[in-house]
């Protein structure tokens, strides 16, 4: 999966880093960094951050895949964090 978030629009109501802390984080109290490779276990965390962002700001392309998860797993631990 490919993720982007357009930082212009995000506000930093860190909604998506409660529904996915594996991915998103907020360093400080605005910058937002996230993986723009989120691991396919992230797919269903990450849905629901998609529609919680209140400004729409997360783009992720094929999180509507042919991948069926049932279950969810930690994270695995080679995030690479994007941003500042
Ligand atoms: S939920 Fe949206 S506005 Fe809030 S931190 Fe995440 S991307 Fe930014």
């Amino acid at each position: 999966m490919r993720l982007v978030v357009d930082l212009n629009r995000c506000q930093g109501y860190a909604q998506c880093v409660f529904f996915a802390p594996d991915v998103f984080a907020l360093h400080g109290e605005e910058a937002l960094v996230y993986d723009p490779h989120p691991d396919e276990v992230q797919r269903e965390r990450l849905a629901r951050a998609v529609a919680a962002c209140p400004v729409q700001a997360i783009t992720a392309e094929g999180l509507d895949g042919t991948g069926e998860t049932g279950e969810t797993a930690a994270g695995t631990g080679e995030a690479v964090l994007h941003g500042r």
